[in-house]
């Protein structure tokens, strides 16, 4: 088979200070985000913040009100959407249903009067790398949902673009497809080198897949990370709740340190003042504590409700002042609903914030 040929390098990206306004209401803030040639972004945050009209303002599907958005350093405000050398792939697959995979395939290239040898040839090509070149003759109601999306993408990346553009392109496919696809669409984005901005309200697929990942809310980036970088040090509270799990439990900030159930934990933001907070504690930061290890300040409660999650088990316990803490531990520690148990933190806490923050 023939190797993959190498797009090209990715383009830079950049939204600098964009304004998007839909009668009067700000979808976008002043968001601004670059994306480095080749790099994996992911865009995540709940339903309504301004994702998707980030990314259709980037295609140039919607216009924006204020700010700029440059490919490669270039100001693309008045380029249309087809000259601006990005791929996309959306939710829904958007196939032709009257065609063939191969002319689904080949259609952006007719769009732009390559020949009809050149087109086949690049259009088997790109159903190699996504694995479908055996299902080329096919018509769309004719697969699964996941090989459908798969398509789009070979459909995206045909034109040879230099930016990738995904729109929550997963979240239709069940559990398993949606873990492999999300790996295949790393895999192929790695070996062509193109830059690619990932729609996503899953903190795991985004955590899972990106380089780095925007955190989004009411239409700006609320921060920008690597997946590490956010889940071990969230900037902010909706940050450190919106990301991985964490519980929320009172604590009592003094100079830097928190105070939670007499552990004393760093906190994350520098600008709180003193006085009662909410602390964002990790399941993993939560430990059992046996009878024999029990000291004074341990932390009493009853098990709430446990459930196994393969390699390791997450066990919700009911804390004497009704708090519901999620502690996770290895699969061989079992507890039972209604078990009086022992708890202490770690010593790591995530975040804090203001004790009335929602
Ligand atoms: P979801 O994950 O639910 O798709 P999202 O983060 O992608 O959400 P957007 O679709 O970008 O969010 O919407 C951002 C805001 O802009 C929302 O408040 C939405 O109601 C509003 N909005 C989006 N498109 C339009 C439109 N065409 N006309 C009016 N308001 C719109």
């Amino acid at each position: 088979a023939p190797t993959l040929e190498r797009l090209g390098e990715g383009a830079t990206v950049e939204l600098i200070s964009v304004v998007k306004e839909y009668s009067g209401s700000r979808a976008l803030n002043e968001l601004s985000l670059t994306l480095a040639p080749g790099e994996f972004v992911a865009l995540l945050g709940p339903s309504g913040c301004g994702k998707t009209t980030a990314l259709r303002s980037l295609a140039g599907l919607e216009s924006i009100d204020a700010g700029s958005i440059r490919i490669d350093g270039r100001d693309v405000a008045t380029t249309p959407v087809n000259r601006r050398d990005i791929g996309m792939v959306f939710q829904q697959y958007s196939l032709f249903p009257h065609m063939t995979v191969l002319q689904n395939v080949e259609f952006g290239l007719q769009m732009r009067r390559v020949d009809a040898a050149s087109r086949r040839l690049r259009a088997v090509e790109a159903l190699e790398m996504v694995s479908l070149d055996h299902l080329a003759a096919r018509y769309a109601h004719q697969l699964s949902g996941g090989q459908q999306q798969r398509v789009a993408l070979a459909r995206a990346l045909v034109t040879r673009p230099r930016v990738l553009l995904l729109d929550e392109p997963l979240s239709a496919l069940d559990a398993k497809v949606r873990v492999s696809l999300r790996e295949e669409i790393r895999r192929i984005q790695t070996e062509l080198g193109i830059t690619t901005l990932f729609v996503t309200h899953d903190q795991e697929e985004a955590l899972a897949v990106a380089d780095r990942v925007a955190v989004m809310r009411a239409g700006e980036i609320e921060q920008i990370g690597t997946p590490e970088e956010l889940y071990l040090t969230p900037a902010t509270a909706f940050v450190a709740d919106f990301v991985g799990v964490s519980n929320r439990m009172r604590g009592e900030l003094r100079s830097g340190t928190v105070t939670v159930r007499g552990a004393q934990l760093p906190s994350i933001d520098p600008t709180l003042p003193d006085g009662p907070v909410q602390a964002f504690v990790r399941p993993e930061d939560i430990v059992f504590v046996s009878a024999v290890d029990a000291r004074p300040g341990d932390i009493h409660g009853t098990v709430a409700s446990t459930s196994f999650l393969g390699s390791l088990r997450r066990t919700t316990v009911r804390l004497d002042d009704d708090t519901i803490v999620s502690v996770q531990h290895g699969v061989e520690q079992q507890y039972l609903f209604g078990d009086s148990v022992a708890l202490r933190l770690t010593g790591r806490a995530v975040a804090s914030a203001p004790e009335t923050a929602a």
